[in-house]
């Protein structure tokens, strides 16, 4: 990536900022990690975590399907594929949302609460269908521990586990909905394969002991996202190939061609394959302490600041200096990289110790593919927006998203 961002570099003159995904990685990456699976567990993409049009057409030929949270999301999908199976989360769904899923063909709708299950069925009767659903639940726990927690305590997701039985009950009135089967996205950013893999088995067994409770045929467990990817050791990875082999000893007990297991992932699909850089445009000290000011920030990629961590980076060096003043350098010190923003906030690495930074070199901030541009405040104090490159097979698409 380095050699790309040099040699982009050198046909332009005003300050590099872009975001990159490689393409070409993406796919095979994903396609390796699909094909691992045991057999009857598919692989979703969640596209919350990049939605970028670039990134669901790469993805589509090589994931089950796509899982989304709003209407606005349908449609983003819809664009690349007309009939790729959808799973349709998240709180708060309005009519208007659940009548386009309808329209739209999703395959299934996870409900968030009882008052949804009465909307959609309503919604459902009027268009004379009967809906496949999900009922996603927010377990008592405990479940492992995660920086970012959706269940096992109280949230504003799913119906708690004590409100099953009157869930079930409603759900008799309700003749135009289809409970196939559950729904748990419980934490996010898990890095023990092991655990992960014991809580999907935890969930399959709830799951199991509720279909004979309720006598229901569950034809999906949904085991949500939440596969992690570790910003402070980059060596030190989610054992992907643990957690398959764990699930493999899992087909016996659960799943099976009348019960398939869903993953949902955002952040483990499109995290590696992108990266964030941003050129230097300044170095300062301050109070005793160094600072790297580079072309972009937090409004472009609030990631780091979103979750706390110093991001991890590298220095792309550039040789040129066209300027007729001095170039700033710092050598063999601690430097923390901020943005152009007029926050404190605007903080993407700190206190990191370096051999050498110029201005005029380009940080490359990798892991940025999810979670980066797609939750940022891209307007605030209309700063101009990084380019978006992405590289596919020698091929490659720029522009505007
Ligand atoms: C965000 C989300 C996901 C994806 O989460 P990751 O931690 O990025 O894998 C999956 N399912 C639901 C319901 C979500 O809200």
């Amino acid at each position: 990536m380095a050699e790309v961002v040099q040699e982009r570099k050198q046909r332009q003159n005003e300050p590099f900022c872009a975001y990159l995904h490689d393409l070409d990685a993406l796919k095979v990456q994903t396609a390796s990690r699909a094909s691992s699976l045991p057999e009857f567990f598919k692989l979703f993409y969640a596209i919350k975590a990049n939605s970028e049009e670039a990134i669901l057409r790469a993805l589509a030929p090589v994931v089950h399907g796509f899982e989304v949270a709003s209407l606005g999301e349908i449609k983003k999908v819809r664009q690349v594929s007309a009939d790729i199976p959808i799973l349709f989360g998240g709180p708060g769904k309005t009519e208007a949302e659940l009548e386009g899923a309808l329209q739209h063909n999703v395959h299934l709708i996870h409900v968030e609460s009882v008052h949804e299950m009465n909307k959609l069925n309503a919604i459902a009767g009027r268009h004379n269908k009967k809906v496949s659903v999900l009922l996603r639940i927010n377990l008592k726990g405990p479940l492992p521990q995660a920086k970012l927690a959706m269940g096992g305590r109280p949230t504003q997701f799913g119906i708690e586990e004590e409100q099953l039985p009157q869930a079930m009950e409603q759900l008799q009135q309700l003749p135009n909905l289809q409970v196939e089967g559950f729904h748990f996205h419980s934490l996010s950013n898990n890095l023990d394969a092991e655990a992960h893999a014991q809580l999907v088995r935890y969930y399959c067994s709830l799951a199991r002991r509720w279909a004979e409770t309720y006598g229901l045929s569950l034809r999906y467990l949904n085991a949500g996202g939440g596969l992690g990817v570790n910003y402070a050791e980059l060596e030190q990875q989610f054992d992907w190939n643990h957690f398959v082999n764990q699930l493999g000893s899992l087909v016996k007990e659960a799943a099976s061609p009348d019960m398939m297991i869903y993953f949902e992932c955002g952040r483990y699909i499109t995290a590696s394959t992108g990266y964030y850089a941003a050129e230097v445009l300044d170095i300062k000290r301050n109070h005793g302490k160094y600072y790297a000011v580079v072309r972009g920030g937090t409004h472009h990629f609030r990631l780091p600041s979103s979750w706390q961590h110093s991001h991890p980076f590298q220095v792309i060096t550039v040789d040129e200096w066209p300027h007729p003043y001095e170039r700033p350098s710092l050598d063999d010190e601690k430097v923390s990289v901020v943005g152009q923003l007029c926050t404190p906030k605007d903080v993407l690495a700190q206190d990191v110790q370096i051999d050498q930074v110029r201005v005029g070199d380009i940080l490359l901030f990798p892991y940025a593919g999810a979670y980066g541009w797609a939750i940022s405040h891209h307007d605030f104090l209309s700063h101009p927006h990084p380019e978006h490159i992405y590289l596919e097979s020698n091929a490659e698409i720029g522009g505007g998203v």
